[in-house]
């Protein structure tokens, strides 16, 4: 691949300090003295799309990565005529994000989370020999077995055991899984997505592996953000509004930080993308901070707590992938920066609510959608109803997963077992090193000290 690291640099959006790629292509913070802030990338050139690149790499001029990993598509955007009539819109653009075949869609895990894979592998090193620790609530993690089964990275995916039923494999992809590149590890009991996070820290921290990232890697931002990039080039302009589901909000800060290069590189126009993001009740931490005004949440995060209230709540969500209980909302280049920039909104969205506008998408534009993507579909026309939106407006509304059902049909799936599972006691405490340490080297073979 010809582009080199040399094709960006990443800054960080408290203090400015300027950093080049270093060596394992993941630098993840800024090792300046202040409080936490992102740090972001910033791209020489101009927007150069490249036709003959696979995939989501026609947009490499303007991902952080260094190498070419396959198989993973492009969103497909398109406007929308059904479900535009019945929000009373006439500018919708939809940006669909997994498998539906007339639509020229073909993410086969039907989840934008695909998106991710092709910044964060992109981004590592054609010589890197350690395992990638990536904690899932389910979708990341599915996209991620995919993905590197398919190029033979080595990966941990650690989930909890509730979200197993998130990691199937196309048939096809299954062949290369058999490599076993990829490791699962699953988490017992009433372990949610922060406790997956848990146990993923600790796993990185030890010898031969290291910690995705998360909100903090820009491979995972820049790459969520070639939905903004797709859109902008089907639609030939900026969308005024962006509407997306959020659990950690990563995809509204990628949302954020991609419309914003736009705005700087002109080509698309230079207007300002206005964020309307969504959660799902009764679990809304982002959206309470911001309509109280509030830069801090309300902390659920605390490692020695169990909390059952919070737990009974993320429970009893619909779209359980938007459960996450420490968003990376408050630090400086985080989501509510991105909210502030954007002049944006948030919404509250009921499981009942979710559920009527995932059918009124299935009966205007014809396919199923994932639980988030309907969570997203009600924000919508939360919005018309408060007006915050204008009928003629260019609206981008990210379907951030669906076509589950139509893909099932057409293609034969298996479902993955987890290589090992850990009890929430084995994160708990002051020997969780240890405990977790003896189980990852029994899978591995080997002796870590
Ligand atoms: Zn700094």
């Amino acid at each position: 691949m010809e582009y080199k690291e040399s094709h960006y640099s990443l800054r960080c959006t408290a203090c400015g300090a300027e950093y080049g790629e270093n060596g394992n292509g993941f630098l993840l913070s800024c090792s300046h003295n202040h409080p936490p802030a992102l740090l972001r990338t910033f791209y020489k050139e101009k927007l150069e799309i490249r036709n003959d690149l696979p995939g989501v790499f026609r947009y490499s001029n303007w991902l952080p990565v260094r190498r070419i990993v396959n198989g993973i598509e492009c969103p497909s955007v398109y406007r929308s005529t059904g479900l535009a009539k019945a929000a009373g819109l006439d500018n919708l653009f939809i940006s669909f994000n997994g498998y539906w075949p007339e639509r020229q869609a073909f993410i086969k895990t039907c989840s934008f989370k695909e998106l991710e894979t092709a910044g964060v592998l992109g981004r590592l090193p054609e010589n890197n020999n350690g395992t990638i620790v990536v904690s899932s609530a389910g979708n990341t993690g599915r996209a991620f077995l995919k993905v590197c089964s398919e190029n033979a990275i080595s990966a941990l995916i650690v989930v909890p055991e509730k979200a197993l039923s998130s990691l199937w494999l196309p048939e096809n992809s299954a062949e290369f899984f058999r490599n076993r590149t990829v490791k699962i590890a699953a988490l017992r009991g009433n372990a949610d997505y922060f406790d997956a996070i848990r146990l993923g820290r600790i796993i990185s921290s030890m010898d031969g592996f290291f910690a995705e990232g998360g909100a903090k890697n820009v491979g995972r931002r820049d790459g969520m953000g070639v939905v903004v990039l797709s859109a902008a080039e089907a639609i030939g302009v900026i969308p005024d509004h962006y509407f997306q589901a959020v659990g950690s909000g990563t995809g509204g800060i990628a949302a954020r930080e991609m419309s914003e290069r736009l705005l700087n590189d002109g080509t698309y126009g230079r207007r300002i993308m206005h964020l309307h993001l969504s959660q799902n009740e009764p679990f809304t931490p982002i959206k309470d901070a911001w309509e109280n005004h509030n830069r801090s949440l309300k902390i659920y995060a605390d490692d020695s707590m169990d909390d059952y209230d919070v737990k009974m709540r993320i429970n009893s969500m619909r779209a359980s992938v938007l459960s996450n209980r420490k968003p990376p909302y408050s630090l400086t280049g985080g989501l509510y920066d991105a909210l502030m920039y954007s002049s944006g909104h948030m919404y509250g969205v009921s499981n009942e609510e979710s559920m009527e506008a995932g059918k009124i998408f299935y009966e205007t534009e014809g396919m199923d959608l994932d639980p988030a993507a309907e969570v997203a579909v009600a924000s919508l026309f939360q919005a018309v109803k408060m007006e915050r939106v204008k009928r003629k407006d260019i609206i981008l509304l990210n379907i951030t997963g669906g076509g589950y059902r139509c893909f099932k049909k057409d293609n034969e799936i298996v479902y993955i077992k987890p290589d090992i599972v850990f009890d929430l006691k084995d994160i708990q405490g002051n020997s969780s090193a240890e405990r977790v340490g003896e189980k990852i080297a029994l899978l591995y073979e080997k002796v870590y000290i």
